[in-house]
C-alpha cells in the first residue's frame, strides 16, 4: 500500500504513480448554498481514499460529480484518465458506483439483478451466468439468489449492490457511505469486502461519516468541512496534527472532584461527568507523577484513562473546535 501522503512531487526521471482520480478547484452550489467550494484531490491508483465528513457536508455531491451523474459548476476532474465533463463515457466505462442511489431492483431476485447487469455490459448469456454465479458466491448470496431483493437485509442489499458493480470489472469503485445503517457485524463484513477489492488492485473512493471506518480502511483521508478540504493525509499524519494525548481522571465523589480540580493547574474540567483532563504524553514517568501527586493530596480518582489522539480529536480540532464526542468511533454529528 502506498504510504505517501502528499501528492508526490514530480521528479525528473522519477516515476509518479498515475492518479486514478484527480480534481482541481471543484465547485458546486445549489441555489445560493455552496456545497463544494474548491476541492482538490489526488488519489493514486490502487489506494483507498476516504472522504470524511458529517451528514450534509457534500460527500455525495462529490461522488456524483466524479461519477458523471451531475456536472460541477467549476473546476476540473479526471477519473481513470478521462475528463469528467469532456469524456463522461470514458469515465463511466472505468468506474463502479454503489451507495445511496443503488441500482438494486427489489422486485426481482438477486440473481436476476446480476443477470440484468451482465446484459447491460453485453456479456454473452453463458458468460453472464458464470460471472453472476461467481460473484453471488463470493458475496455469500448464493442461497438467497432466487429470492426477491426486497426481502434482503441491509447488509445483503449492499453486498448485492457491490456484486452488481463488479460485473463490469471496474478499476475504480465509488462507495458512498457503504456501512451507514449497518449493524456492527455487517459493517465488519463490508470492511473485509472492501479490503478484498483493494487486494485485487481496485482503487476505492469511499465516503463515510465514521472516523473509525476511515482509520481502518483508508490510505489517505480528506476531511470535508464547510465545502472545503480541511485536512488531508494518512490517519497517522492527521493524528499528528493535533496536540498530544491526555490523562482523564474520573470521580464519583463531587467533593473529591472539586478538590482535585482546584489543586491541579493546566486541567480541563468536565463538571457534568466529574472528570478532569491533564495533558500528558502517556509515559510511565508522567503517569507515576500524577499517581504520586494524587496520593500525596489524599485524592482518589475512580478511574484513570490514558488517551492518545485519535481521528475524533483531529475532526473536532479541524472543524468547530468546540466539544467532542467521548465515544471513540462515533459517527460525526
Ligand atoms: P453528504 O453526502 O455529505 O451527506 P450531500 O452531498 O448529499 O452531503 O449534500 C450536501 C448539501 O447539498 C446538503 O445541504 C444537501 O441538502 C444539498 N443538496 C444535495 N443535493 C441537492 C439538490 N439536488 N438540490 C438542492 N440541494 C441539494
Amino acid at each position: 500500500m502506498p504510504s505517501s501522503v502528499m501528492p508526490m512531487p514530480e521528479q525528473s526521471g522519477g516515476h509518479t504513480p498515475p492518479a486514478a482520480v484527480s480534481a482541481a478547484g471543484l465547485r458546486k452550489s445549489y441555489g445560493d448554498k455552496t456545497v463544494l467550494d474548491g476541492i482538490d484531490l489526488h488519489i493514486p491508483a490502487g489506494s483507498v481514499f476516504a472522504l470524511l465528513g458529517p451528514n450534509g457536508a457534500g460527500k455525495t455531491t462529490a461522488v456524483k460529480i466524479l461519477s458523471t451523474l451531475i456536472r460541477a459548476d467549476g473546476g476540473q476532474a479526471r477519473v481513470a484518465g478521462h475528463d469528467v465533463a469532456a469524456a463522461p463515457d470514458g469515465v463511466r466505462a472505468a468506474i463502479g458506483v454503489t451507495g445511496q442511489f443503488s441500482a438494486v431492483d427489489g422486485l426481482i431476485t438477486g440473481e436476476e439483478n446480476m443477470l440484468l447487469m451482465a446484459d447491460l455490459h453485453h456479456l454473452s448469456r453463458d458468460e453472464g451466468r458464470r460471472v453472476a454465479a461467481e460473484l453471488l458466491e463470493r458475496f455469500d448470496l448464493t442461497e438467497a439468489a432466487k429470492k426477491p431483493a426486497s426481502t434482503y437485509s441491509g447488509g445483503m442489499k449492499r453486498r448485492l449492490d457491490i456484486a452488481m458493480t463488479l460485473v463490469g470489472n471496474p478499476r475504480i469503485i465509488f462507495l458512498d457511505e457503504p456501512t451507514t445503517g449497518l449493524d456492527p457485524r455487517s459493517r465488519h463484513n463490508m470492511w473485509r469486502i472492501i479490503r478484498g477489492l483493494v487486494a485485487d488492485g481496485v482503487t476505492v473512493f469511499l465516503t463515510t461519516q465514521y472516523l473509525e471506518e476511515a482509520d481502518q480502511l483508508a490510505d489517505r483521508i480528506a476531511v470535508l468541512n464547510d465545502g472545503k478540504i480541511a485536512a488531508e493525509g494518512s490517519a497517522e499524519e492527521l493524528k499528528r496534527l493535533v496536540p498530544g494525548g491526555h490523562v482523564r481522571l474520573r470521580f464519583t465523589d463531587p467533593s473529591a472532584y472539586q478538590s482535585a480540580a482546584h489543586a491541579l493547574d493546566e486541567v480541563t474540567r468536565d463538571d457534568e461527568a466529574l472528570a478532569l483532563q491533564l495533558p500528558s504524553d502517556g509515559s510511565q514517568r508522567e503517569l507515576r507523577s500524577i499517581l504520586d501527586w494524587l496520593d500525596a493530596a489524599g485524592i482518589e480518582a475512580d478511574e484513570l484513562t490514558v488517551h492518545t489522539p485519535d481521528l475524533d480529536d483531529v475532526f473536532f480540532a479541524l472543524t468547530s473546535g468546540s466539544g467532542r464526542s467521548d465515544q471513540k468511533g462515533a459517527a460525526l454529528r
